[in-house]
């Protein structure tokens, strides 16, 4: 036990566990060889649209590609700015760039790290076309505020629902809540295809029927490109494994759940500051993030005792070297530079062992006691 390593992520042992599933499903495909879209894509669209409480799911290449499209099909181009945080995984502000817009930015609320609503009235100019909240470690935005300001000043709201599968804001799931929302299936998150995958998700048909041509080359019809678009299509065996994982997705994020509430509990007095969730949110915990001084160190001495942990993110956006010329400096977003200096994210995934919890908590509670 003592020398039990903890990974970050476990990828193979939830392999193991569904694996004659998975495996049928990828015969399946080879089988009837619709290697890209086709019927297991279309079948998982609805059954992704039904998950998520929205009429549309339009699957894609990657959560990249969906928020490209999103943003494509909210009308925002050139000239128009476009309202996030610099709090997030980069491809957020990248998708507005992209779109050849600009990524205007506001800060987080340090305790669910993610927008705060009441910045971005502050930040809205007449050429702001959208709001695009993220929500991070798989906890929601708050949605109403933002939802609010949006609809006073006729702004589209795009969920960066990357994270988030299955989380929930007042009892409605994410997905369904703004516009737009925007799916990531790469193979670490909740949902995760085993390569490359996207999705979006919209209660809107012309938004829907706009991002069904772009991701097929603009095409209405076969050679007839209406729209200038791109090659963003899914490929048949992501959709077919991505349905066998749905099926198990809610059990899977009750483990997480379980793990993340064993956490609080055996962490409760140890001195660091615990991940919190909301009242009105269902969090799915894609990452446990704590916050702690000196972080670095500690991280390094969960290492040397076989603990892998990982910091989501240790600079924002704004101050990441390609971003530069935003022009944001250090400073300008003082709730994100904190999170970013003090989060540290504990393993956690379905397949945890409560042995593996138990080691962690207390490796973690002697270092911090020893800081
Ligand atoms: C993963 C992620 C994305 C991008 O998704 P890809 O499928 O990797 O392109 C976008 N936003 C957030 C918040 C993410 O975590």
């Amino acid at each position: 036990m003592a020398n039990t390593k903890v990974p970050f992520l476990d990828l193979k042992t939830q392999y193991q566990n569904i694996r004659p599933e998975i495996d049928e499903a990828i015969a399946r495909v080879l089988d009837n060889c619709q290697f890209v879209l086709g019927s297991e894509v279309a079948a998982f669209e609805k059954e992704f649209a039904t998950y998520s409480g929205a009429a549309e799911c339009i699957a894609l290449n990657s959560g990249t590609s969906a928020l490209h499209l999103a943003l494509l099909a909210a009308g925002v181009g050139p000239g128009d700015e476009v309202i996030t945080v610099p709090f997030t995984f980069v491809a957020s502000v990248a998708a507005i760039l992209y779109a050849g817009a600009r990524p205007v930015l506001v800060d987080i609320h340090p305790h669910t790290f993610t927008m705060n609503p009441s910045d971005i009235e502050a930040a809205i100019t007449p050429r702001t076309k959208a709001i695009l909240p993220v929500h991070l470690y798989g906890h929601p935005s708050d949605m109403d505020p933002i939802l609010e300001v949006a609809r006073r000043h006729g702004l589209t709201v795009i969920e960066d629902a990357a994270q988030a599968h299955g989380a929930r804001y007042k009892e409605c799931p994410v997905g369904n809540l703004g516009d737009i929302a925007c799916f990531s299936f790469y193979p670490t998150k909740n949902l995760g295809a085993y390569g490359e995958g996207g999705a979006v998700t919209t209660g809107n048909a012309e938004y829907a029927r706009t991002i069904r041509m772009l991701r097929d080359w603009g095409q209405d019809r076969k050679y007839h490109h209406l729209l200038r678009g791109f090659n963003y299509r899914m490929e048949g065996v992501q959709g077919a494994i991505l349905r066998v994982k749905l099926r198990h997705l809610d059990q899977w994020t009750e483990l997480r759940r379980a793990a993340a509430s064993e956490y609080n509990r055996l962490l409760a007095d140890c001195g660091v500051e615990l991940p919190r969730e909301m009242p009105w949110a269902r969090h799915v915990y894609h990452i446990y993030t704590l916050r702690t001084k000196d972080r670095d160190a500690l991280q390094a001495a969960l290492q040397a005792e076989g603990i892998q942990t990982a910091v989501h993110y240790a600079l924002p956006v704004h101050l990441q070297p390609a971003y530069a010329d935003l022009g944001y400096s250090r400073g300008a977003f003082p709730q994100s530079e904190k999170a970013a200096e003090e989060v540290l994210s504990l393993p956690l995934y379905p397949e945890i062992t409560d042995a593996q919890v138990q080691k962690v908590a207390q490796a973690l509670t002697s270092l911090a006691a020893a800081q």
